[in-house]
């Protein structure tokens, strides 16, 4: 298993690590028949998203799709520690996601980017990678 650790910088946003992420699976193609990597965030307030990485506002989009669905302040959680709608968000979208591998590189579609959807930052979050092979 790799990990890697990424800052967020507001308390919503989508950071794409789309590279950071392809250079640990240049790293273990280089030692074995990767297939498939499984990227997953150890945390119940950020998610994983695959989508358009050109216009950036389906980024914007999709968090405001999220706050639609699961706006701020009208949650039981809010009591403990007033961030009930980002764990709503956070398990809507999924901790996980498994993405196929090809020649050391992910193999994504052209508009597509791996991002790391923050729902209750600014915080430093980890990203765990484990590899898929044969
Ligand atoms: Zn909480």
């Amino acid at each position: 298993m790799k990990e890697f650790t990424i800052k967020t910088s507001k308390r919503e946003q989508l950071v794409d690590i789309t590279q950071q992420v392809n250079e640990i699976v240049a790293e273990l193609a280089n030692t074995q028949d990767l297939r498939a990597i499984l990227v997953f965030v150890p945390h119940a307030t950020c998610a994983l998203v695959v989508n358009e990485n050109y216009d950036e506002a389906v980024q914007d989009d999709v968090l405001e799709a999220l706050r639609k669905i699961a706006p701020k302040g009208v949650w039981k959680h809010d009591a403990i520690d007033d961030n009930g709608d980002a764990h709503v968000k956070a398990a809507l979208v999924g901790p996980s996601i498994v993405l196929p591998v090809e020649q050391g590189r992910l193999k994504l579609g052209t508009w597509q980017s791996l991002a790391l959807a923050e729902f209750d930052g600014p915080r430093e979050r980890r990203v765990l990678l484990i590899p898929l092979g044969r």
